[in-house]
């Protein structure tokens, strides 16, 4: 495939990473700002903020937070973790704390990787106060079990805003694709800090195109800001025909990752299958699952819109994924530019289709009305499943749970609630009921969909129904 950018991007884009990478960013705070402006300079766009409280749905913009330093240090006042070395050190959101702990107190606070030994875990709390550290397991081996240790937190969790970023290029065939991207990940190079960037140059080579379609580019913290985003935008998302999560774009290999949207056959999947296969492109096909990143929300009963994502090492799927070895050394900016040629023929090729063409090309689910179905009472987004109790608080670890030194065990990060079992695939069951919950799905089909058991999703439905989260859709037959 021809390389036309080469030249013209491969310094800059090495040069974009290397200045973002440092940036502690988060879905709120200065570290969002500092990028965004950052990224404005090389194609501009609208940046907005949405203040503290606002309620989106079923979620709430929380307090901002910005970090100034943190560090452990030992009794002769050396660091012995600090986060001016590698931001991941510090659960991202980790409430001010200024204290002296025995060794025992403070390792309840402490996450590593005793697989991965030289990693330091990316770890988050945003949804409680909570304050810890994440270090390699070589670092941890090293603590002084009979040494006390000053733990200091010098941050801020104040009423303040969540900051996106936006840009419309506005077309006149009437149809509208939506590419989106997350900017919340501190220092971790494929994901995501790839991301972004490929936004922003894609977003900027789009502009000095003539297209007929129009095309939405958002930039937002992951989760909330997407909700937040669909809540203000709700009328105009609900229109949009399909579109693309750009994220993990710059990892090693020849091979993409294609995770399809949840329909698996629409004009996004199709044009995506005919590229790939004009340029003689290896590819891992993944099917669409609910665990992922903002496709869930995009694709949420209520606004269903289909959304693919082409990577280059996808999340999940690679063992340095959300870990501190997900460094510039893990990325290649020239792998960043194929995955930027790679969109834009693409979207050269959706340029070719006439509305009327798109409509024809643009499946919906199947109606099942027979069988008994389930209605989202939450159906714009994921619901917000920590505040009822029904989700692990501790975020990052989806997939790679970090080790539990107080229990010995794997389950740390999942809190504790006598009603619900926090298996991972009973918080996967409700993720597919709420996803399915457009009344027209049945049961079965979700089973298949999910390959999860028809049994788990029977009695995880009925929890859902107490929790007010479903309603029953009776069916005809
Ligand atoms: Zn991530």
């Amino acid at each position: 495939m021809e390389n036309k950018f080469d030249e013209q991007y491969g310094l800059e884009v090495k040069d974009l990473f290397e200045r973002l990478f440092p940036i502690c960013r988060s879905i709120t705070g200065n570290g969002v700002r500092q990028t965004l402006s950052i990224l404005k300079k090389i194609t501009d766009f609208k940046i907005e903020e949405i203040p503290s409280g606002t309620e989106c749905y079923d979620w709430t913009v929380p307090k901002e937070w910005n970090i100034i330093d943190a560090y452990v240090e030992d009794s002769t006042g050396k660091k012995v973790i600090d986060f001016k070395k590698n931001n991941l050190h510090l659960v991202n959101y980790s409430i001010p704390i200024d204290e002296i702990l025995s060794f025992q107190d403070l390792e309840k606070h402490l996450f590593t990787l005793p697989d991965l030994p030289d990693a330091i875990p990316y770890r988050t709390t945003y949804y409680k106060e909570d304050w810890g550290f994440c270090l390699t397991y070589e670092q941890f081996k090293y603590l002084n079990k009979n040494e006390k240790y000053h733990v200091k937190i010098d941050s801020s969790l104040k009423p303040g805003n969540l900051t996106y970023g936006e840009y419309v290029i506005n077309g006149n065939s009437g149809k509208e694709f939506l590419i989106s991207t997350y900017c919340c990940h501190p220092s971790l190079a494929n994901d995501n800090l790839s991301g972004p960037i490929l936004w922003t140059y894609l977003l900027k080579e789009l502009k000095s195109k003539k297209l007929h379609h129009s095309y939405r580019f958002i930039i937002v913290p992951e989760t909330i800001g997407a909700i937040a985003y669909l809540s203000k935008n709700e009328k105009e998302m609900q229109k949009i025909t399909g579109g693309f999560i750009l994220t993990c774009t710059a990892g090693p290999g020849k091979v993409y990752d294609y995770k399809q949207t949840f329909l698996g056959d629409h004009l996004v999947d199709q044009t995506v299958a005919k590229i790939f296969k004009n340029n003689e492109t290896s590819f891992t096909l993944y099917p669409f699952d609910i665990n992922g990143s903002d496709e869930t929300h995009y694709s949420a009963p209520y606004f269903r819109i289909p959304m693919g994502t082409i990577c280059r090492k996808k999340y999940y799927e690679y063992d340095y994924y959300h870990t501190s070895l997900d460094n510039l050394d893990f990325i290649n900016p020239k792998n960043l530019i194929e995955t930027l040629n790679l969109h834009l023929q693409i979207i050269d090729e959706l340029e070719n289709y006439l509305p009327n063409d798109i409509n024809k090309n643009s499946k919906s689910i199947a109606k099942q009305n027979n069988e008994d179905c389930y209605l989202s009472l939450n159906p714009y987004c994921e619901p917000m499943l920590s505040k009822r109790g029904l989700y692990p608080t501790l975020g990052g670890s989806i997939k790679q749970k970090a080790y539990d030194f107080e229990k010995e065990h794997l389950d740390r990060n999942y809190v504790l609630n006598s009603e619900i079992s926090h298996s991972g695939s009973e918080i996967d069951a409700i993720g597919w009921l709420m996803f399915y919950g457009d009344g027209n799905t049945s049961l079965d089909t979700i089973s298949v969909k999910s390959g999860l058991s028809k049994s788990l999703l029977e009695k995880t439905s009925q929890k859902l129904l107490n929790y007010k989260l479903l309603q029953i859709k009776k069916g005809d037959k």
